[in-house]
């Protein structure tokens, strides 16, 4: 009897055997093992062969451990490691900050320092495939009301699996600021993005990258999580301690604890805020409620919402001036499409809201106020309510989206805004 399958019947085993090997390396870019060569000896280093091509490593050590005096060498890069600002306390394990690697390596030195129990490593391979489109590297400049330029998650991840899941909508009341507490000489920036989506979802086994933004050093901006049908600002992310209901999250790669953020980023971080604060109608100067903190500002850190380290000392102290720089972007990009007017002094911060179709505006009541669409034509509007404690208009056209106002006072000062109408509001 001939025992041999028939050859179509191998054929088709063979694909199916191509069909198994491919389906198995599909969405593997994480490869996790557990080292403990270091215990019940002195601190001493470890030469770590990884067998993979690392271009980022996740350390994790049980929570009662300590990450104290432990460090990486990996491509001429020293990485030192501290507990991740973003960890969730339901783990049973703790998560260094994620360590990200310029040229991919598959061999490290390792410190232990204090660390006295098992390691868990994750090494993660980030790398773009070879025959990716070149990303863009080039930016416009970075200023105005108007939405910057942002590569998109489907840009970025070229090669990755993609992240399935239930969207949320979410409205943006605050804008929040975090670091990603990770290397600030890896230059390597897509490729750390695509490591930081690596860890969030195959590593802490999140749905999608945790914020909605990520900034790099560069000034690059980078759309994080995927929106699928919804806005990429008004997807849910997961950033802000468990609480992310009505939040934005922005991340600004690199440690800010000692230092602070380059010009380039800062400038690309206003602009975003600046853009966001406009498009949401937020007063970038203001505070809006949150579960957390019921004075939570507009444009907060990440650290205003729970115990964490996050966004960095360095960063945090400089929260107040972002707030100062896009209340001015606000002023300043209005008058530059429309310089007939008088330049605003900004001496207040006025309340202003849109509801059924009328502009409310308060704290002060303005004696006057005008509107204008981004290319400086007036919209013209009636005053259909004034008191002490607020003016209210209606435009006589029907329109959405960014428009600007300027409020002038008996008193003297005025002050220029731009307000974001919604889509809605045409049809109430
Ligand atoms: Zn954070």
């Amino acid at each position: 009897m001939n025992t041999k399958p028939h050859p179509s019947i191998a054929y088709a085993l063979w694909l199916l055997f191509l069909l198994a090997l491919h389906s198995n390396s599909f969405g593997q870019h994480t490869q996790k093992v557990i080292f403990d060569e270091h215990r019940n000896k002195s601190a001493r280093p470890y030469t770590i062969t990884t067998h993979y091509p690392t271009t980022g490593i996740a350390v994790a050590i049980a929570p009662n451990d300590s990450f104290t005096g432990s460090w990486i060498a990996a491509d001429n890069d020293t990485l030192w490691l501290k507990a991740d600002p973003h960890s969730d306390e339901s783990s049973n394990l703790q998560y260094s900050n994620l360590l990200t690697i310029h040229h991919a390596v598959d061999e490290f030195t390792f410190y232990p320092g204090s660390i006295q129990g098992d390691i868990t490593f994750t090494y993660i391979d980030a790398r773009l495939p070879e025959n990716a489109m070149p990303l863009r590297s080039a930016k416009k400049k970075s200023a105005g009301c108007s939405e910057p330029e942002i590569i998109s998650q489907t840009e970025w991840r070229t090669g990755l699996p993609d992240p399935e899941y239930e969207r949320v909508p979410n409205p943006v009341y605050n804008l929040i600021i975090h670091h990603s507490a990770g290397s600030n000489t890896d230059t390597n920036y897509v490729q750390v993005v695509r490591n930081i989506y690596l860890y969030h979802t195959e590593v802490r086994g999140w749905s999608d990258i945790g914020y909605n933004y990520l900034i790099a050093q560069n000034g690059l901006i980078f759309a994080g999580r995927d929106p699928d049908t919804l806005q990429q600002d008004s997807v849910m992310g997961a950033h802000f301690c468990a609480s992310n209901s009505g939040t934005l999250g922005t991340c600004i790669l690199g440690d800010y604890t000692n230092r602070i953020p380059t010009d380039t980023t800062l400038s690309s971080l206003v602009h975003l805020l600046n853009w966001q604060a406009g498009k949401q109608g937020l007063d970038p100067l203001a505070q809006h409620a949150h579960p957390l903190n019921a004075a939570l500002p507009v444009i907060a850190g990440h650290r205003d919402g729970c115990a964490t380290e996050c966004p960095g000392n360095k960063l945090y102290e400089l929260l107040e001036n972002l707030r100062q720089a896009s209340n001015q972007a606000f002023a300043n990009c209005l008058f530059e499409v429309n310089p007939l007017e008088p330049t605003p002094t900004i001496q207040d911060h006025p309340l202003i809201t849109v509801q059924y179709g009328k502009i409310h505006i308060s704290n002060p009541t303005p004696t006057e106020a005008r509107f204008f669409t981004l290319m400086g034509t007036p919209l013209e509007a009636k005053k259909t309510i004034s008191s002490e404690t607020e003016s209210v208009y209606q435009l006589s056209i029907r329109t959405w989206g960014l428009i600007g106002v300027y409020l002038h006072h008996a008193g003297g000062g005025s002050v220029a805004r731009l307000i974001y109408l919604p889509q809605e509001f045409v049809s109430e």
